[in-house]
């Protein structure tokens, strides 16, 4: 049979099939996609009106600091990105499905043959193919958004060249990073029976940590240059203010954010002899040694209230009853044939499940953002005790000038996304401290 056959007579044996077992949970699952996804859309569409019709006037609180022409630049980017999303929200939506009743995992289960039959190295392969064929599904929408969005708003520094450069290495690291953990956890799956997946979720715990521990100096290192901090004043203000909160830091280090996007951050990464502030040379450029020193402080005021912590014994206790969770599903046949899969294999359960999970788990998002949202006044509340409001309050002015990012969201898409408080809340919270 000839290849293009081969794959004709697989997706039309699987949609005649799939079709016909389309049982509860099939249709649960089908309800709940649809569902988030029609959320989604909705929640875009709003937000888009909302920025739209709050273009002409520059918020009273920040008409001295930002222009009516920058306003209108950041109605503009936030409505294209979220435009764009809406188009990423359909396709998402279509690929989970040609995935799950359109066969698709089945065919990528079928092509796994072609290396090898031996169960956990063919669940190896499976789970490769996926995460190969989910990473050029995502690359033109990940194109599209760096060179035609960021790029005419001016935000984009990147080259193809770097663009694609980065896209391999990722799907190396990537590859590097999953696919050794999938092959201990089909391994435990084998070896321990009904219990595995209390080893699996404590051995991706341990992993996760390995991850973190290494991102600062092994992973990071490969995508961007770091550098010691070197301008000797900022360095002596920061030093100073990481000894006032009581902190005992390392590196502090300056990254090359510029060589791909003109957006500026600061943030916090590894732990133990890895732990490093990084500040983006972008940052640097657009803030003041003294904002610079508010922004820090209040990336202080996360670690010391152990924000960081928290979310990661948040996401640890989540991700154990995911694993029991999974557990149960692994062993049930409905699971399986209701989502268009004829092969019950331990790493067809995994995919599925993490295709599965998502529209589930989207009614969870807005708590996560709320969650984020306090700990962002918090973190606002430490960095005033120990560094000036006021300029906490203009670095944040400048930051949202130069990342053209909107001061009238949507209040309900707020609400469900956003990791930060809108503009207005914040400001008006810190000038009151
Ligand atoms: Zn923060």
């Amino acid at each position: 049979m000839a290849a293009a056959e081969f794959f004709e007579a697989r997706i039309f044996r699987g949609v005649l099939c799939h079709s016909s077992t389309l049982n509860t949970f099939g249709i649960v699952f089908l309800a709940a996609l649809i569902l988030a996804a029609v959320t989604r859309l909705w929640l875009a569409r709003r937000h888009v009106a909302y920025v739209q019709a709050h273009r002409t006037d520059v918020p009273a609180a920040f008409a001295a600091e930002i222009s009516l022409a920058e306003h209108q630049k950041a109605a503009d980017y936030s409505a294209a990105k979220t435009r764009f999303s809406m188009v990423d929200t359909v396709v998402g939506t279509a690929v989970a499905l040609a995935f799950t009743f359109g066969g698709g995992l089945q065919l990528l289960h079928e092509i796994s043959a072609l290396w090898t039959t031996e169960g956990i190295a063919r669940g190896v392969v499976l789970v490769a193919l996926f995460g190969l064929v989910s990473t050029l599904l995502d690359l033109p929408f990940d194109y599209y958004r760096t060179f035609v969005i960021e790029g005419r708003f001016g935000f984009n520094k990147a080259t193809p060249g770097l663009f694609f450069a980065d896209a391999l290495k990722g799907l190396a690291v990537g590859a590097l990073l999953a696919l050794p953990l999938a092959a201990v956890i089909l391994w435990l799956i084998d070896a321990l029976g009904a219990w595995w997946w209390l080893a699996a979720w404590g051995v991706t715990i341990a992993f996760g940590a390995f991850v973190q521990f290494i991102a600062p100096t092994v992973i990071m290192p490969l995508f961007n240059k770091f550098s010691p901090m070197q301008d000797p004043a900022l360095r002596e203000r920061v030093e100073r203010l990481v000894q006032r909160c009581g902190f005992k830091v390392k590196g502090l280090m300056v990254m090359d954010g510029s060589r791909r996007s003109a957006h500026g951050n600061a943030f916090f990464t590894g732990f133990g002899n890895t732990k490093r502030i990084v500040f983006f040379d972008t940052l640097l450029k657009q803030l003041e040694p003294p904002e610079v020193e508010a922004v820090l402080a209040h990336e202080l005021g996360h670690f010391r209230l152990r924000h960081v912590l928290k979310r990661m014994a948040i996401t640890a206790l989540l991700s154990l009853g995911f694993f029991w969770l999974l557990g149960y599903l692994m062993a049930q046949p409905w699971f399986y044939s209701s989502l268009g899969v004829a092969s019950p294999t331990p790493a067809m359960a995994l995919l599925l499940f993490m295709l599965v999970l998502p529209p589930f788990t989207f009614l969870l998002q807005p708590l996560g953002a709320k969650y984020s949202r306090m700990h962002e006044f918090e973190a606002d509340a430490y960095a005033v005790q120990y560094a000036s409001a006021r300029d906490l309050v203009s670095a944040l002015v400048k930051l949202y000038r130069e990342n053209a990012s909107t001061l009238t969201p949507d209040p309900l898409h707020s609400a469900f996304y956003d990791s930060h408080p809108p503009a207005v809340a914040r400001i008006a919270r810190l000038q009151k401290a």
